[in-house]
């Protein structure tokens, strides 16, 4: 019984140390390697670098609206460095997005393929190696690639973008969860200034050869918080002066590529992968509709030799057409799965080729509103002057006249509607691919990272396509959109006080959104009231007993109240969901040790061990445990292995100290005494075991 009284003090001791709160957010992230991360290019042929080929850059601005920028009429003055980028490549007035949530715009832009063929239609879903991926291709022909990513949503590991590391020599992702009271922008994002740095840094040391770069910038996503000083500037309109920071840092990348005598020689496309609605149409943010505020994006393509310089093009363009236009100016073969067109002969530069001049249709979609709330999905075609937008009840409008897309005419031309809802089917019908996706669901963490930025993680994998099962309609619904979004930016910030009584309102007009119970239940957890909170996490699970968080959730709250046999059938229920999640291994075993089921708490800590060999938390107990249990030889294994990891653990030290003296190697224990009595003297504190 000591034994297990002690590996349980222990337990808790490692579970609540450092002062963060025991609430349901607490689980460690799987290390991650600091600054850059590295991994070997996948593609299988790679060529010597080939010589002349063109560099190419594509910078993506996330939640950048178009009417931000000088070079598409913005008088803000908030663009400077992009308008001289402008004015040296071919501006494009009409550039539509497919879809406005990041990973799978992403996906529509690097793959040349649209959502409903590459299957990146949410976030987590994986990018198959059959879709063609442009940094793939361009690798294979000796480019040296890298992506230099700032939020944790683009992240292949950690975050919700698992694939896109295809191709690449280095993708610069490294993000974890963001720890209470780390800072935002060195946890879950990266600031503009850094980006460009670590892009430098990269090129400066890159190997001889034509480059690829993919430059990523998040900063206009929110919040909305831009450093000085363009926070002091822009204190009225924070947004604005995000973009205006992110300008001003891509200023100096040109200036970088100018000095370095790269510009000229370069291929640079810039474009948004979505805007931000700022309140048009009732929506704050993005996600659920597909109005131009979310849709119409910038976009800028300077070509080599400034070959482009001065062009304005007026047709209408669409984001998968941006990979089919690199590889043609590189010379590249544009592969027949890509469902884009090249823009060169649009811009007019192609020899002997008149440019095209009638519009491309453009398509969107977006699932969000369905997988996250249980609402309806929603799809766009913009085709001749109309926007068309399908849904429970289908609007219309006539962009010629209505940019702004306020007068739905859709009630008095229903021949037209209807015309154009046959169209959005057959468009759709006509680009899917029926090949099976390798569809995963968003892991734990990832959930986790995409509440931290704002958006609701749904582990339901279960949508039917289209949009015939519907929900109630996103236009009926905006208010409770906002009020959720903003109370899980409340609880990321940790204003749980505030984000309670949005929740409630949520939940008095759409009792049916299960993420609104749990998001409440988190908000009372985090403020300790768990009377308030098991309620809220019961309501959860009850909704959805398949699902994941709810289950981890709720048998967190019910152990923080002592009630661990109540906890243990939740923790079991989302370790089968979730079998390789190291952390819920670790609660289970804590569970189970309080129970007296010793063997079940050990197979537990071995799991979490071997799924992560580098949690120390899980070495530490393991071998802790094996050593009171009289398996000091495996224990000791096991806390050499957690000292490897964190060789100023005084515990560890102490405990390796123990496993030695009951083995009798008293000279051993003696060093461990000793370095530990070294270690707490030249720390002088209590250590936090994570
Ligand atoms: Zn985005």
């Amino acid at each position: 019984m000591w034994v297990l009284r002690r590996v349980l003090v222990l337990l808790l001791l490692v579970r609540f140390a450092g002062g963060a709160s025991p609430g349901p957010q607490t689980y460690k992230t799987k290390p991650q390697p600091s600054g850059v991360t590295h991994r070997p290019a996948t593609a299988s042929r790679v060529l010597k670098p080939a010589a002349g080929l063109s560099n190419v850059v594509i910078i993506t601005l996330d939640t950048t609206r178009a009417d931000r920028m000088g070079f598409l009429g913005s008088p803000k003055g908030l663009t400077p460095n992009l308008d001289a980028l402008a004015k040296d490549g071919g501006v494009f007035t009409r550039a539509y997005s497919h879809v406005p949530l990041t990973p799978p715009s992403h996906a529509t832009i690097l793959t040349g393929t649209y959502p409903q063929y590459n299957h990146v239609d949410d976030f987590g879903s994986r990018l198959g190696k059959q879709v063609p991926y442009l940094p793939d291709l361009l690798h294979a022909r000796g480019y040296r690639t890298a992506a230099f990513v700032s939020s944790v949503i683009l992240d292949p590991i950690v975050g919700s973008a698992p694939g896109f590391e295809r191709g690449f020599d280095l993708y610069d992702a490294g993000f974890h969860h963001r720890r209470p009271g780390e800072d935002r922008y060195n946890s879950i994002e990266r600031r503009a200034d850094e980006v460009v740095a670590r892009a430098e840094s990269w090129l400066q040391n890159r190997r001889p050869g034509p480059f690829f770069l993919w430059l990523h910038f998040y900063d206009a996503h929110d919040p909305y918080d831009p450093p000085e000083p363009f926070k002091t500037k822009y204190a009225d309109a924070p947004y604005d002066g995000e973009i205006a920071y992110t300008d001003a840092a891509l200023g100096k990348f040109f200036s970088y590529l100018i000095s370095k005598g790269l510009y000229d020689r370069t291929m640079i496309s810039v474009m948004a992968d979505h805007g931000e609605a700022l309140g048009d149409h009732g929506e704050t943010a993005h996600g659920v509709f597909l109005y131009d505020e979310t849709i119409h994006v910038p976009l800028v393509i300077k070509l080599p030799g400034e070959r482009s310089a001065g062009k304005r093009i007026d047709r209408r363009v669409v984001l998968v057409d941006a990979a089919p236009t690199i590889l043609q100016t590189v010379g590249l073969p544009i592969p027949k799965e890509m469902q884009g067109e090249s823009a060169l002969a649009v811009m007019g530069a192609v020899s002997g080729e008149r440019a095209p001049t009638e519009d491309r249709p453009a398509f969107a979609e977006t699932a969000y509103p369905r997988r996250a709330f249980g609402f309806s999905a929603l799809r766009a075609l913009r085709t001749g002057k109309y926007l068309f937008v399908q849904a429970p009840r289908n609007e219309l409008y006539d962009q010629s006249v209505d940019p702004q897309e306020k007068q739905d005419l859709s009630a008095k031309a229903t021949a037209v509607t209807q015309t154009l809802a046959h169209q959005t089917d057959e468009f759709r019908q006509k680009t899917a691919s029926t090949k099976a996706s390798s569809k995963e669901t968003v892991d734990p963490e990832a959930q986790a990272n995409l509440n931290a930025l704002g958006y609701v993680a749904s582990d339901d994998a279960k949508v039917g396509p289209g949009i015939q099962d519907t929900g109630a309609d996103p236009k009926d619904k905006v208010e409770t959109v906002n009020l959720l979004h903003d109370a899980i930016l409340d609880i990321e910030d940790t204003r749980y006080e505030d984000a309670i009584p949005r929740l409630q309102k949520v939940l008095t007009t759409d009792p049916g959104i299960p993420i609104a119970y749990m998001q409440l239940g988190t908000a009372y957890s985090w403020l300790k009231q768990y009377d308030k909170a098991i309620p809220a996490l019961r309501k959860a699970t009850e909704m959805r007993p398949d699902t994941l968080m709810p289950n981890y959730l709720l048998g967190l709250a019910l152990s923080e109240t002592g009630d661990w046999p109540g906890s243990v059938p939740y923790f079991e229920a989302a370790a089968k969901k979730s079998p390789k999640w190291g952390a819920l291994h670790f609660s289970l075993a804590a569970a189970y040790a309080r129970l007296n089921r010793s063997a079940d708490a050990e197979k537990e800590l071995r799991t979490a061990v071997e799924l992560n060999s580098k949690d120390f938390r899980a070495n530490l107990v393991l071998g802790r445990m094996l050593s009171l249990g009289g398996k000091s030889a495996e224990g000791i294994l096991r806390l050499k292995s957690a000292l490897k990891l964190k060789p100023d653990s005084v515990t560890a030290h102490l405990f390796l100290a123990d496993a030695y003296s009951s083995l009798g190697q008293a000279k051993n224990a003696r060093q461990e005494r000793a370095e530990a009595e070294r270690l707490k003297s030249s720390v002088g504190s209590e250590e936090s075991p994570n």
